[in-house]
């Protein structure tokens, strides 16, 4: 599956977009990733209302998957949960459950909870909400 295109992506990069490189993980750093993204205070970061993100806290951002990398750790720590037929993979890390965000295969396309991003200031964050739960 290619991966997706920046302009493409649920909320889509903007056209000129700087991007930048940001690093985040789990709570027992077993996890550790980085990825591509226009800076994260100046884009809407969905906070949708569906019971998934609901449950896990999800406040997120979207990346195509060959933008999105493991520095510690891989898929393999993490624990998948996937329910109904969206083919959306949930991951938490095994040891300590934090939520780093879903990979969507069919898309091409990783969610990054941006509450597992080193330093984030949730304050800062442009949340634009999401009727998940009429979809
Ligand atoms: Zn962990």
């Amino acid at each position: 599956m290619p991966a997706a295109n920046p302009k493409s992506l649920p909320v889509p990069w903007p056209e000129n977009a700087e991007v930048k490189i940001h690093t985040g993980g789990c709570h027992c750093k077993k996890i550790r990733y980085e990825f591509e993204h226009p800076d994260i205070y100046a884009m809407p970061i969905v906070n949708c209302n569906c019971s998934i993100c609901e449950d896990r806290g999800y406040l997120n951002v979207f990346t195509p998957e060959d933008k999105f990398r493991f520095t510690s750790g891989s898929d393999a720590d993490m624990t998948k949960y996937e329910f109904g037929s969206c083919n959306v993979g949930h991951r938490f890390c095994s040891t300590c459950g934090t939520s780093i965000g879903p990979t969507v295969v069919k898309r091409g396309m990783v969610i990054v909870n941006t509450r597992t991003i080193d330093g984030i200031d949730l304050e800062r964050l442009k949340l634009h909400k999401v009727d998940g739960r009429a979809m």
